[in-house]
């Protein structure tokens, strides 16, 4: 019998201390061995030469929309995307299905869907919304990694925003529910929907007076009374998708004064300005909206000094004619980004600083598998799932519509140059991508929280 099932040889593995050239085995979808010349016999063997074989990416931050809305997303084709982009487990937030994942009924839906058609591991965030504080419990007991709330409107009538008294009643309950996390969509609502009205009101629809209605302010108010509840409640929180330097300052002093907080934010927050939105109108319209040149440098400045916790696409996808129409205020709210967390933070972040490849991993990887306890994920080592992709960095790799694996073929990054290529993904030992191929074969899993 061979010694292992698949063998990956001669590339630079990426370790949890660093990255040395070395060969690793795989068997039984766990790492068996990292050892330099491995010897002993495989089933299958990958030649990584000039390859880099780094931990699995774990999307925090994806909106799948199966059951309920797959025609604008399903399990399928964005895990095909995300296999294609070195992703190996996702973490699918509660909000676009339906039913939206509030409950248990629908949680078992959500998460019998994954299983059917889930081409990497998957994760389920529960949701937070003002009248299912009796249900985080159960949710809690089923696996779910946390829960995410929004503090202002979420565009999705079934997923209504919490306000400041329901917020506090659901981070007092979540606090009691061990080791759970509260992840906040952090806009303040009553600005942002006074702002909206005054500007729909007086037919001013364009992008200027969508961004003009969420201003930075906006995240700002509403970071400072999560992070005061946190502190009142005890319940650890996480702000997703934060696009601001000022946002990452509470955070970070919020951290000091010993708050359980971290803060991710996304690649569209560093890779394009507002700029982007008059090339590509509402393809590359989100909220927390785009920000300014000079609001992006800002937020570089803090992500090299290492206050950023984490990195997820927020890949929020849809019909592509919610992108369209003349009133940008309509237009669907969201990037599709899936497929090029990894392609995009890799490349950029080793351009723009001086982080090892090892520091990067872990925004994508360690910390993600670490804040939210996904066990046995997030790093290449001996014990662990067999969660990795082969990547080199190499030329400038474009990209394409036609390369695009999600469901509704539209992108901001669309011909945008990197030079991360995932080369192979491979989910607890199964190929899942490889040389440009979705390998089609087998099913993620659940992965419950903790154990
Ligand atoms: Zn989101």
């Amino acid at each position: 019998m061979p010694d292992f099932d698949t063998v990956i040889l001669r590339g630079t593995v990426v370790g949890p201390t660093g990255e040395y050239p070395m060969d690793l085995g795989i068997a039984d979808g766990i790492i068996q061995a990292i050892e330099k010349d491995l010897s002993g016999q495989a089933n299958h063997e990958i030649l990584a030469e000039g390859c880099f074989v780094i931990p699995g990416i774990i999307d925090s931050h994806v909106h799948i929309n199966e059951p309920g809305n797959t025609d604008w997303e399903g399990f399928e084709t964005g895990s095909k995307a995300a296999a294609a982009g070195g992703t190996t487990c996702i973490i699918d937030m509660p909000i676009n299905s339906l039913p939206t994942t509030i409950n248990a009924e629908a949680f078992h839906k959500k998460k019998e869907h994954g299983e059917n058609n889930c081409l990497v591991d998957f994760a389920l965030w529960g949701g937070l919304v003002p009248d299912n504080i009796g249900q985080l419990e159960s949710l809690w007991e089923l696996g779910v990694i946390g829960f995410k709330a929004f503090m202002s409107n979420s565009g999705i009538k079934k997923f209504p925003c919490v306000d400041t008294t329901s917020l506090k009643k659901g981070m007092k309950a979540i606090a009691k529910l061990e080791g759970m996390v509260l992840a906040l969509h952090a806009e303040d609502d009553a600005l942002t929907a006074k702002l909206s009205k005054q500007y729909i009101q007086s037919g001013n629809t364009n992008y200027t007076d969508f961004l003009n209605s969420r201003p930075i302010e906006a995240e700002l108010i509403a970071i400072k009374t999560a992070i005061e509840l946190s502190g009142e409640t005890g319940c650890p929180i996480h702000i997703v998708h934060v696009s601001c330097a000022e946002g990452i300052d509470l955070i970070t002093e919020a951290k000091q004064n010993k708050v359980d907080i971290t803060a991710e934010t996304c690649p569209h927050y560093l890779c394009l300005t507002t700029e982007a939105l008059d090339q590509w109108g509402a393809i590359a319209k989100c909220a927390p909206p785009l920000r300014n040149p000079f609001a992006v440098e800002a937020l570089w400045e803090k992500f090299r000094k290492g206050e950023i916790d984490t990195l997820g696409s927020d890949h929020s996808p849809c019909l592509d004619v919610m992108k369209k129409g003349e009133d940008f205020f309509k237009a669907w709210c969201g990037i599709s980004g899936i497929q090029h967390l990894a392609t995009i933070s890799y490349s950029l972040i080793r351009e723009k600083t001086n982080w090892s490849l090892l520091d990067i991993s872990k925004l994508l990887s360690t910390h993600p598998a670490e804040r939210f306890q996904l066990p046995r994920k997030g790093k290449l080592e001996v014990g662990m799932d067999a969660d990795l992709c082969v990547a080199n960095f190499k030329g400038r790799n474009s990209i394409s519509s036609e390369g695009l694996y999600y469901k509704n073929k539209h992108s901001p990054y669309v011909g945008l140059h990197f030079p991360f290529q995932a080369k192979e993904t491979l989910v607890r030992g199964r190929s899942v991508f490889a040389d440009g191929t979705i390998q089609n074969n087998g099913r993620g899993k659940f992965i419950r929280f903790r154990i």
